[in-house]
């Protein structure tokens, strides 16, 4: 069953995740939850917060994408079909000397708020599987952008606090009736 999607401003999402060290049957119980929850919701990525957990666990899956992006898995380039859904465990971020460029993100926490975000466009991340064995990805376009977004999400940094003032204030009103609803719904996680 997919777990439930916690929206802004819980508590949870400012809650930095803390670092997997059992790499046991109950972590891909929970990598496996993800996936399915993300699936479900139609994202391309999910962070442990956003299910009310405070880990560095996220997951992504960009096949349903254009795939207008680069990347390669420990030096090799391997098919999306085998690496994806990919879940990052403990995940380190490394932008690239690359270009900054805006781009249109949206959020799970946040239905229907998009915004644009400058973000490198090349990164770096080493990260575990859900075997505890150590991986780096190198990524650029849209793979880059959701590793960016997920890992904030694992700091509890969201993508609000990333926009350009003027883009964040034209927000501003649905951002606070999210936040609203959320309280009126009775939702919020601590
Ligand atoms: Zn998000």
């Amino acid at each position: 069953m997919p777990l439930r999607i916690v929206h802004y401003n819980s508590p949870i999402l400012r809650r930095k995740g803390r670092r997997v060290v059992g790499f046991d049957a109950a972590l891909a119980e929970l990598v496996n939850a993800m996936v399915e929850t993300m699936h479900a919701a139609e994202g391309i990525g999910l962070a442990a917060q956003q299910v009310g957990l405070d880990l560095q666990v996220c997951v992504m899956d960009l096949r349903g994408t254009d795939r207008d992006f680069a990347w390669t898995l420990d030096g090799a380039s391997t098919p999306l079909e085998l690496i994806m859904p990919m879940a990052l465990i403990n995940p380190e971020v490394l932008a690239l000397p690359s270009p900054r460029e805006p781009y249109n993100e949206g959020c799970l926490s946040f239905p229907e708020i998009r915004g644009d975000v400058i973000r490198p466009t090349q990164i770096l991340v080493r990260f575990q599987d859900v075997h505890g064995t150590a991986h780096e990805l190198r990524s650029s376009g849209l793979l880059a952008r959701c590793v960016q977004h997920e890992v904030d999400h694992l700091n509890g940094t969201l993508f609000i606090d990333r926009m350009e003032k003027k883009v964040r204030a034209g927000l501003e009103t649905a951002v606070r009736d999210l936040a609203q609803r959320t309280r009126d719904s009775g939702t919020e996680v601590a």
